[in-house]
C-alpha cells in the first residue's frame, strides 16, 4: 500500500484541465491581486456559506487577525479559546496585543465546552473563539447563549470546517464572523496561501476589508492602520474552479468516514470520531482515538507507516504547555481533557478520492496491529 493522509494529486489530476483554463484567464487579465476573479470568488462563497459578505484574504491566519480586529479586539481585552487547536488560533489574540485563555474541550468531540467557557469569563472578556476540530461545529448554541448574556463577539475557527452544518446552519454563519483557511491540505485547498472571513455584519465586513488594504477606505486615503492581506486572483480563479465540485468532495468526505467508522467501531480499544446527531462534519480530517491505554502511538503509527500508511497528530500539545505561551501561566494537569486527547489520537488518510479498498486496507493494518498487543498483553 501507498496511501498519503492527503493526496492532492490525485484532486488535480481530476480537474487539470478547467484549472489550467482559469489560470490563463488570470495570466491573460494581468490584475493579479484582488479585481474580478476574486470579488466573484467572494461572491459565490457568500452565497455558499449562506452569509452577506465574504472578504478574501491571505490567509486562515490573516482570517482570524482581521476578524479580531475588525470586532475591536485590543490591548488589555481577554479572548477565550480552546488550547487544541493549531497555533494560529492563539497566535492571532496576541497579535491585537489581547491575551488568549483557554477552556478545556469536550471529551467526545474535542471541540470547546461550553461549561469550560464559563469558567474562564472575567470583566475583560471581549470575544469567543470556538474552533470546529476536523470539520465538526462546536456546541453554538450554547456559546451563542454565552457571547449574548456577556456581550461577547463569537469568531468562528472555521479552518477545517467549511461545509460542515450546525442544525442545519452552514459553519461560519452563525457567529459575528466565521474564518476559512484556503491552505493546500483544507477542505477547498488552493495551490499557495489563501483565507476568508465571511459575516452578515456590515461593519465587520467594510473594517475587514479596510485592514487587509493598509486600512485605506479608498486609495491612499487610510482611516485604519491596517495590513497587506490580500487575495491573489491565480488563488481565486483556481478556488472558483473546485468550489464547483465542493459539495462533491464533502459528500464523498462522509461517505468514507462513514465507512471508516463501520470499520473501526469493530476493533476494541480504538474509538471512531463521535459526531453529534445534529452536527455534519466536512471531515477534513478523520481522527480516531487510541483509548485502550496499552496502545502505544508511536508503535501504532510506524507499523502504519511500515505498511505504507500514513498517519498524523492533529495536535500533540496543547496550547496552554507550549514554550510561547509560558507568559500565560498555564501547568500541566490545568485542561486535563485536552491533555488525555493529545495523547491518544491519530488522523488516518482521508480525502474524496481515497478508494473503499484502501480504507479496508488500513482498517485491517490497525485490527492486526491491536489484535498483536492485546494478545500480547492477555498473556
Ligand atoms: C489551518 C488552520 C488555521 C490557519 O490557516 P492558514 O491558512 O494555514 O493560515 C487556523 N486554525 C485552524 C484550526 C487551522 O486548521
Amino acid at each position: 500500500m501507498n496511501i498519503p493522509t492527503v493526496d492532492l494529486k490525485a484532486q488535480y489530476e481530476s480537474i487539470k484541465e478547467e484549472v489550467r483554463v482559469a489560470i490563463d484567464g488570470v495570466l491573460a487579465s494581468s490584475q493579479y491581486i484582488l479585481g474580478p476573479e476574486v470579488k466573484a470568488f467572494e461572491e459565490e462563497m457568500a452565497e455558499y456559506c449562506n452569509v452577506k459578505y465574504a472578504i478574501g484574504v491571505a490567509s486562515g491566519t490573516d482570517a482570524l487577525h482581521l476578524a479580531l480586529r475588525a470586532c475591536g479586539i485590543k490591548s488589555g481585552d481577554e479572548v477565550i479559546t480552546t488550547p487544541f487547536t493549531f497555533v494560529a488560533t492563539a497566535e492571532v489574540i496576541k497579535h491585537c496585543g489581547a491575551t488568549p485563555v483557554f477552556a478545556d474541550i469536550n471529551k467526545r468531540t474535542y471541540n470547546i465546552d461550553p461549561a469550560g467557557i464559563e469558567t474562564a469569563l472575567s470583566p475583560q472578556t471581549k470575544a469567543i473563539i470556538p474552533v470546529h476540530l476536523y470539520g465538526q461545529p462546536s456546541a453554538m448554541d450554547e456559546i451563542m447563549a454565552i457571547a449574548e448574556k456577556h456581550s461577547l463577539k463569537v469568531i468562528e475557527d472555521c479552518a477545517q470546517a467549511l461545509g460542515g452544518e450546525y442544525k442545519g446552519k452552514k459553519a461560519g454563519s452563525i457567529g459575528d464572523a466565521g474564518c476559512l483557511s484556503f491552505f493546500p491540505s483544507k477542505i477547498l485547498g488552493a495551490y499557495g496561501d489563501g483565507g476568508m472571513i465571511v459575516t452578515d455584519d456590515s461593519d465587520i465586513a467594510e473594517k475587514a476589508r479596510m485592514l487587509r488594504v493598509h486600512g485605506a477606505k479608498k486609495s491612499y486615503h487610510y482611516t485604519l492602520n491596517g495590513f497587506n492581506s490580500r487575495l491573489d486572483a491565480i488563488q481565486a480563479a483556481i478556488l472558483r474552479v473546485k468550489l464547483r465540485h465542493l459539495g462533491k468532495w464533502v459528500e464523498l468526505r462522509n461517505e468514507r468516514a462513514a465507512l471508516y467508522s463501520k470499520l473501526i467501531n469493530d476493533i476494541d480499544g480504538i474509538d471512531a470520531p463521535h459526531i453529534e446527531d445534529y452536527n455534519k462534519s466536512s471531515h477534513n480530517y478523520y481522527t480516531i482515538c487510541l483509548s485502550d491505554a496499552r496502545i502505544d502511538r508511536d508503535e501504532f503509527r510506524n507499523h502504519l507507516s511500515s505498511k505504507g500508511i500514513k498517519t498524523m497528530v492533529y495536535y500533540p500539545l496543547s496550547l496552554h504547555l507550549q514554550e510561547t505561551y509560558s507568559d500565560l501561566g498555564y501547568k500541566k494537569g490545568d485542561f486535563p481533557v485536552s491533555e488525555w486527547v493529545q495523547d491518544r489520537v491519530v488522523s488516518l488518510p482521508m480525502y474524496p478520492e481515497l478508494s473503499e479498498d484502501q480504507i479496508r486496507g488500513v482498517t485491517a493494518e490497525i485490527g492486526t496491529f491491536i489484535k498483536s498487543i492485546q494478545t500480547n498483553t492477555n498473556q
